[in-house]
């Protein structure tokens, strides 16, 4: 027997009807190039997100046409995140940090047919631009806007569009081979935002009389659900437009009210290391935290804006396959009252999964791991908002299960309670005899010292270990220490064997297009050559 209930599709369009009905005039607010701060509302928003949707119809663009952005995060990448799935067609933000061959290579494969691009991102389009597909080039603040003045936002009629029709693409970064495209699809967006909407200690932590400023950019994984979300929710939203140095964020902190943020750690690091340097200077006593995702955050930075600043950090995990946000660690209730280096420990691991995603841990022969905080294996998730398949990519299969799980490519233990604990990258994992070690704790370990301002860990060729871990190192300005300062630092927490051979100081650690370690350049740099100004390699034990 059938349940009797509406067969209501989850498409884009509810969000805009329900923005302009219940929260048309909470605000959007951008700062622009010239650091000025642009200020509209959800209604004026919504109106100009229909008048693009009618304005790309009337370019002749047809149902189901990619429509492709290059922008930084400001109010009209918000509009075209709404305006383009809603008329039909499907948003594909392209990452404006990425090689032109790259962009070259993914704008054609996902078939761009037109593109939203920033004035000062015209001399990186025209790059690769006659290399592509697209056809039409709408200019920010020129072209763009007058497609939209051209453009009724009262023509535009809600496609009724099948919640399964895609509405966004995203390529992954393509560390390991060819960039592959993601498809969300209405559906997969809706239940995401709804997914990151639940209330703690699941979902991003936000509310309606939240104002949430994503650092993350708008061609990362859908600003991890920010736009969606806050529209859904009605939160006020402020863009930093290209100006994501600390200072400058740290300023739209205070001059915007912000009560949450979002980004990868290395904003978050630069961030604390200037409040530190600065007692008092930014008044962020209306501020809650931030969500720290994308690469793992380090327990001393998520104590230190606790201890010094009173500001919460949530830890997400996620992928571009998983829309991305598939956990996130709040603390659950229980843990409220537990000594806060207790808590800390809680939230520097990658958190619970939120509601309809679900996760196992799996050995090389496929057997489930029980979560006992020891055993490693692969993490593989499932999920309404999990990609099933990479857009046009015959060679897929072995990232997906034959019973349907994802194979995440991530190593890692679960907690006991059901938390996630990331070790690795399988590619980053350090194999040294036999054993497995793991550069994130070693980095996470390291960037506790206080002579250290960021550290990564690979793992360089050993004749005899096969492989054994090499610290690279940037230290504080005016700070100093020798490779056997921080060998004695790590030993105490350490397995022997665990420890480094090698210290290798750096001015900085070389960062992939969306701020994570390059751990392949940095391999690149230092598995060939002998040690620079580290201390002479001690031998491995074992
Ligand atoms: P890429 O890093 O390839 O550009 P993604 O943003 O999709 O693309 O990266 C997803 C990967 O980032 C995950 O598989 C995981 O390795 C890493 N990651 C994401 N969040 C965290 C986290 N909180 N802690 C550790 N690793 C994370």
């Amino acid at each position: 027997m059938n349940g009797l209930m509406m067969d209501y599709q989850l498409t884009l369009p509810t969000l805009l009807r329900r923005a302009e009905s219940y929260n048309g005039d909470k605000e959007i607010v951008t700062r622009l190039p010239d650091k000025r701060f642009h200020r509209t509302t959800y209604a004026e928003s919504c109106r100009r997100a229909r008048a693009l949707a009618v304005g790309l119809q009337n370019l002749g663009l047809k149902r189901g046409d990619r429509v492709a952005t290059l922008c930084w995060n400001h109010y009209q990448h918000h509009e075209a995140y709404l305006g383009i799935p809603c008329g039909g067609f499907v948003l594909h933000t392209l990452n404006l940090r990425l090689h032109p061959n790259d962009l070259a290579y993914i704008a054609t494969h996902a078939g761009d047919k037109a593109v939203i691009v920033d004035r000062s991102l015209m001399p990186l389009l025209e790059q690769f631009l006659d290399r592509t597909p697209i056809e039409h080039v709408l200019v920010v603040e020129d072209s763009y806007e007058e497609l939209l003045a051209s453009a009724s936002a009262d023509d535009w009629r809600d496609p009724e569009l099948d919640e399964n029709e895609a509405a966004a693409m995203c390529y992954t970064s393509g560390t390991t081979g060819m960039p592959k495209g993601v498809l969300y699809s209405h559906r997969s967006t809706m239940l995401h935002t709804l997914g990151v909407a639940a209330g703690n200690p699941m979902g991003l932590g936000v509310s309606e009389s939240d104002s949430i400023l994503p650092v993350v950019p708008m061609f990362h994984a859908n600003a991890w659900g920010y736009p969606y979300l806050a529209t859904m929710i009605g939160a006020k939203l402020v863009y930093p437009g290209q100006h994501l140095d600390p200072e400058s964020l740290l300023d739209a902190f205070v001059q915007e009210k912000v009560t949450w943020t979002a980004g990868v750690p290395t904003i978050w690091l630069g961030i604390l290391g200037l409040l530190d340097a600065n007692p008092g200077k930014w008044d962020l006593a209306h501020m809650k935290g931030m969500l720290v995702g994308g690469s793992a955050a380090p327990r001393s930075m998520i104590a230190g804006f606790k201890e010094r600043h009173g500001l919460d950090v949530v830890h997400g995990w996620g992928m571009t396959e998983t829309s991305p946000v598939a956990s996130t660690s709040q603390l659950p209730g229980e843990l409220a009252d537990v000594e806060a280096d207790t808590q800390f420990d809680y939230i520097a691991m990658q958190g619970r999964p939120l509601p309809l995603v679900e996760l196992r841990n799996r050995d090389v022969e496929g057997n489930i791991l029980p979560w006992d905080g020891e055993s490693m294996g692969e993490l593989e998730v499932r999920g309404p908002w999990v990609a099933a398949g990479y857009y046009d990519t015959p060679e897929q299969a072995e990232r997906w299960t034959e019973d349907g799980w994802f194979k995440t490519g991530d190593v890692v233990s679960m907690h006991p309670r059901g938390f996630i604990m990331i070790k690795d990258r399988s590619k980053d994992v350090i194999k040294s005899g036999g054993e497995w070690i793991s550069s994130v704790e070693l980095e996470n370990a390291l960037m506790a010292h206080p002579a250290i301002a960021e550290a990564a860990v690979i793992a360089i060729p050993d004749a005899k270990w096969d492989e054994r871990p090499l610290a690279a190192v940037v230290l504080r300005e005016g700070q100093a220490a020798t490779a056997e300062d921080l060998r004695a630092f790590l030993e105490p927490n350490f397995a022997k064997w665990w420890l480094p051979d090698r210290y290798e100081f750096v001015a900085e650690i070389p960062k992939t297009s969306v701020g994570k370690f390059r751990k392949t350049e940095l391999r690149e740099m230092f598995a060939t050559q002998p040690s620079g100004t580290g201390a002479p390699a001690p031998v491995a034990s074992k």
